[in-house]
């Protein structure tokens, strides 16, 4: 780390010009958190830096690697040169959570994280989750070399789907999912999801920007994506869901075939209005196919009995798919609200000011792979505002 206490309780930085003479002067250096005893190291290949003792148990202490302190330091500098209000290592009580980078705009704070370790899509979640509960966005940066991509295609592992930033709460489909690699010195890649391929990929645009030149706000603006490129990225996974092979075996894949079978649809002849990309599938393991092939063939039947529903009242399927994609109860209301305004973007539904919906047209099921693909064709349209007034056609009201 690159901040401590002095003896006399003073705290100081070693990216800060403004510290160096008393660092020199002082000897003694204690951890602003645990307060144990520090050592200061000065390598001549490595950035100076303070270290616990090996066997420490601060909370905040995992041994940093190099290129950990350093692409720190220059993600720091960089944002320091542009007049940011950034606080290194900054220590949020509330959370008990220590930020790499701390910082502070006018409308947000937010912790910028410079993950240099492999972790695991729980304690990406936990600790996303942490900060967002005490108002704190989070942006996570991975170094370079975690970048997997082939064109427009982009790799991933699932703690970095969890990764894939984007601000939560109310459904905006504008904000599309960002993952960011750092190119030390100078460049920080940004990779805007726009499209989902499989667990292991989605479709991306990729920026490089290159240091110091752009502000943070412009390298958190996604980029836009020309409407017959979306379309058919969007098309390229609904085409594998009719064509291809089936989604992977899970409990959930199966529990969701099996309900469809009871309704004597197999998976190829899902519902044209499910298996689409929703910005917040990033938080979820399993194919939007399945999650939302199920949620959609749990909704349409309530409007036979009532004219609208409240996202809210879907207590039931709330709790159910909470279970099975282990997502918490919060998360799950996210992801049915933004499936429910989904609808309405396709004009399935009508989207009501107070999170109503009422049914605008009875959507049919596909009789055949071709004919769902073509209905899937023309929602892609739809979606892409290629310009399409013609309602799907299929075969039975569900
Ligand atoms: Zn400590």
């Amino acid at each position: 780390m690159f901040t401590a206490t002095s003896y006399s309780g003073r705290t100081v930085s070693l990216l800060n010009d403004a510290d160096r003479a008393y660092i020199e002067a002082n000897a003694e250096w204690y951890c602003p958190i645990c307060k144990e005893r520090l050592q200061l190291k000065k390598g001549r290949k490595r950035r100076a830096h303070f270290a616990h003792h090996p066997n420490t148990r601060c909370p905040s202490s995992n041994p940093e690697s190099e290129r950990h302190l350093e692409g720190k330091a220059l993600l720091f500098e960089w944002l320091k040169s542009h007049g940011v209000d950034v606080r290194l290592e900054a220590f949020l009580p509330e959370s008990n959570q220590r930020a790499d980078l701390l910082v502070k705009n006018k409308n947000e704070t937010l912790a910028l994280e410079y993950q240099c370790s492999t972790v695991d899509r729980e304690l990406i979640r936990r600790r996303t989750m942490l900060y967002q509960s005490i108002g704190v966005q989070v942006l996570w940066v991975m170094p370079f070399d975690h970048l997997r991509r082939k064109g427009n295609v982009i790799y991933l592992k699932e703690w970095q789907w969890e990764a894939a930033y984007h601000a939560s709460g109310a459904p905006d489909f504008d904000k599309m999912p960002s993952l960011y690699y750092f190119q030390p010195p100078s460049i920080l890649w940004a990779a805007h999801i726009n499209a989902y391929l499989s667990s292991k990929k989605a479709h991306a645009r990729f920026v490089a920007h290159r240091l110091p030149q752009p502000t943070l706000e412009r390298v958190r603006t996604p980029v836009v994506v020309p409407d017959d490129g979306q379309r058919s990225a969007l098309l390229a996974y609904k085409k594998e869901t009719r064509y291809g092979k089936r989604p992977p075996s899970t409990p959930f894949s199966t529990f969701v075939q099996e309900e469809l079978l009871r309704k004597k649809i197999p998976i190829q002849l899902h519902p044209a209005e499910a298996g689409w990309f929703l910005p917040w599938q990033t938080w979820v393991n399993e194919s939007p196919v399945l999650w939302q092939s199920w949620l959609f063939l749990q909704i349409i039947p309530y409007f036979h009995h009532q004219t609208f529903i409240a996202s809210q009242s879907l207590e039931r399927e709330k709790q159910l798919l909470s279970i099975h994609l282990q997502l918490p109860v919060a998360r799950v209301q996210v992801l049915i609200d933004a499936y429910l305004w989904f609808l309405a973007r396709l004009r399935v539904l009508m989207g009501h000011m107070d999170d109503t919906f009422t049914l605008m047209q009875t959507p049919r099921l596909p009789r055949s792979v071709d004919e769902g693909f073509a209905m899937d064709q023309r929602y892609a349209s739809r979606l892409c505002a290629l310009g399409d007034s013609i309602a799907p056609s299929g075969s039975f009201p569900l």
